[in-house]
């Protein structure tokens, strides 16, 4: 692909190469040209807009978020002394406010976290759990199952933030939840995709409860953008978890005011009256309480002699996603005179059929490894990989559909007495669900941070309860619909006849395709943290644009910006972005692939320039990417 001048001048540190160059660079050589994305356009500014930004390689943070509210929310609190950790905790409710569709405390996700001094990286997870009452088999007959209580998991995120801040956060909870308090509560002007994304008919999920609806169509329209937006009751919510610790959300405490969970426990028992036959949650006070984040190691691999850290179990994007790279090692992807190089047929031909591999091996052997005997060490076993990838062979697509493999013999940790299938796909809604953000410190720690209610707007129900006298008491955040990721209907494995990994089952956590993701030097510095929304896409997002950094050697904006493919099974549609050769696109045609334009993915991510110190923010303009640098410009 032709580099285009915004990407090269956006970017300082052109690849990862330059990130690792060992000669000098002067420190402020090009600074002025680093460009900082401002997504909002003129038409939208308006009360609560925050300044355009026009930035420079910095040193002090970075944030990358999809939101320009998030970001702000993300830099002052860096400003103000915090750190990645602190700042990542600050965006995270910032976005409950301002991209109330993607995620909030009403979900859950993956914080990955890499700590400078101790050169330690580690993953506070977050993802909802299936209430003790749940059963493999209550979505069935259920009508529009991810529209309905039933689909509601226990939410993660106030817990493992208030974890996270709590052990490596440098302010308080309370400190890190003001510029979420003051966006909801004075409002914040609504971005388009805040307005775009919003539905109001009959079947839109923005308009599932009437309480929803009335936030996002008030008068029956969607919210237009520009229009100031505040959400008074949630911000009486994050004051209730600011002044009471995260006990308040998961626990009723009547004297203290704190009656979260009667919202969250009776907002689940909804029964759509659009679906009659709906079916309410069984979540109970007691799975509230009972709630656990969980500190994890990244499944961890090497492409190309980078070391490459990807989300563990209970996701499925690490072991699919460094499969796929051992996959593909063995191919000069990077290589244009061999016929490969960005967006060749050739290039796009292993990619797809490693994808279709990987994601066999997904469907059967990755879910919840605390319930059931994942085969992690099996599945990147170089004779496992190798003997799988022998099926890539450039020219060809293979036929037909791979099968998944059988990667236990190779598994030195052993495959339990159970081994199970999961099949089911995630259920999401177009472009809305979930966000992916990263920041950086002046200390050099690393947050990436992919953070879901699964579909747009979860199950569209706010947390809340009818009081005595009629009234809703609105808690103001969406609930989830997270359980929707698992099977929805009993499966079997077809090697050992048991039940599916991802079938349901009390307290286990649905199978996920988050993936946080860090990139480290041959000797163990890191250089890059990145992620993506977008289902089970999101491995392929986070794939494609390993290769543009590895093998393509482009910038980080450039990576981003590069148009995408995906396969999410086996079969041979390619969603596939605009923007490859035509070329390229018969020739996978002639090979008998179906290609789907699509959009995929919203990555941010940022990138460090290790011998200069310097930090550099890429962001997605499929989203409203974002990127804010410290110290900022003068005048900025
Ligand atoms: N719930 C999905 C997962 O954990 C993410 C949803 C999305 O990104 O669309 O894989």
């Amino acid at each position: 692909m032709a580099r285009t001048a915004h990407t090269l001048t956006a970017i300082r540190c052109a690849t990862l190469i330059a990130c690792m160059a060992m000669a000098p660079v002067h420190a402020d050589e090009g600074d002025e040209t680093l460009g900082v994305i401002s997504p909002v356009p003129a038409s939208t500014k308006g009360k609560g807009t925050p300044p355009s930004w026009a930035g420079k390689a910095f040193r002090q943070g970075v944030v990358s978020v999809a939101n320009p509210y998030g970001a702000e929310a993300g830099a002052q609190v860096l400003e103000r002394g915090g750190n990645a950790i602190d700042a990542a905790v600050a965006i995270a409710y910032a976005l409950n406010v301002v991209e109330p569709q993607s995620a909030g405390i009403g979900g859950g996700g993956f914080m990955m976290i890499h700590l400078a001094a101790e050169n330690r990286t580690f993953v506070v997870e977050t993802r909802e759990k299936a209430p003790a009452g749940a059963t493999p088999t209550m979505f069935v007959g259920v009508p529009n199952s991810s529209l309905q209580g039933v689909a509601v998991g226990v939410p993660g995120m106030v817990r493992g933030t208030a974890m996270a801040i709590e052990q490596w956060g440098r302010l308080s909870l309370a400190d890190v939840l003001q510029p979420a308090i003051r966006l909801a509560d004075q409002g914040f002007a609504a971005t388009p995709r805040f307005s775009s994304s919003i539905g109001c008919g009959a079947t839109a999920r923005s308009a599932n409860s009437p309480e929803v609806k009335d936030y996002f169509c008030p008068g029956g329209a969607p919210v237009p953008a520009g229009a100031l937006v505040t959400n008074k009751p949630l911000a009486d919510t994050f004051r209730l978890i600011a002044a009471n610790g995260p006990d308040c959300f998961y626990k009723l405490m009547p004297e203290k005011g704190c009656d979260i969970a009667t919202g969250i426990v009776e907002g689940q028992k909804f029964n759509r009256p659009q679906a009659p036959g709906g079916k309410g949650g069984s979540m109970s006070y007691a799975d509230l309480e009972n709630y656990n984040a969980v500190i994890r190691e990244p499944i961890v691999g090497t492409y190309r002699g980078y070391t490459i850290k990807s989300m563990s179990p209970p996701s499925s994007g690490g072991l699919t996603m460094i499969q796929m790279l051992k996959m593909l090692e063995r191919f000069p992807i990077g290589d244009a005179s061999l016929g490969y190089g960005f967006g060749s047929a050739k290039t796009l031909n292993v990619m797809a059929d490693a994808m279709r591999i990987a994601f066999s091996d997904r469907a059967v052997w990755m879910g919840d490894a605390d319930f059931v005997p994942v085969p992690a060490k099996g599945l990147l076993h170089p004779t496992y990989v190798g003997q799988r990838g022998a099926a890539i062979v450039p020219g060809t697509r293979i036929f037909p559909n791979p099968a998944a493999g059988d990667p236990r013999l190779y598994d030195s940790a052993k495959a339990g007495p159970s081994p199970r299938l999961a099949v089911a796909e995630p259920v999401t809604g177009p472009g809305e669900t979930t966000t992916h953000f990263v920041v950086v410190d002046k200390w050099g720690n690393l947050v990436t941070y992919t953070n879901t209610i699964e579909s747009g707007y979860g199950i569209g129900v706010f947390a809340g309860y009818k009081r005595a006298d009629g009234s809703f008491r609105s808690h103001g955040f969406l609930l989830n619909n997270e359980l929707t990721d698992f099977n929805t209907a009993p499966t079997t494995n077809p090697y050992t006849g048991s039940p599916g990994f991802n079938d349901v089952q009390p307290n286990k956590r649905p199978r996920s395709s988050m993936n946080p993701t860090m990139i480290f030097s041959p000797d163990g510095q890191p250089l890059v943290a990145y992620g993506s929304p977008g289902g089970a896409t999101i491995i392929n997002s986070v794939l494609n644009v390993t290769l543009n950094l590895i093998d393509h050697k482009m910038g980080l904006q450039e990576a981003i910006d590069a148009p995408r493919i995906s396969i999410t099974g086996t079969g041979s549609g390619i969603a596939i972005e605009p923007g490859f050769p035509q070329a390229s696109l018969d020739a996978l045609g002639a090979l008998g692939y179906t290609l789907t334009p699509s959009e995929i993915g919203s990555v941010q991510a940022v990138i460090l320039d290790r011998q200069t110190g310097k930090q550099y923010g890429g962001a997605d303009k499929r989203r409203e990417g974002t990127v804010i640098g410290l110290p900022r410009p003068q005048g900025k």
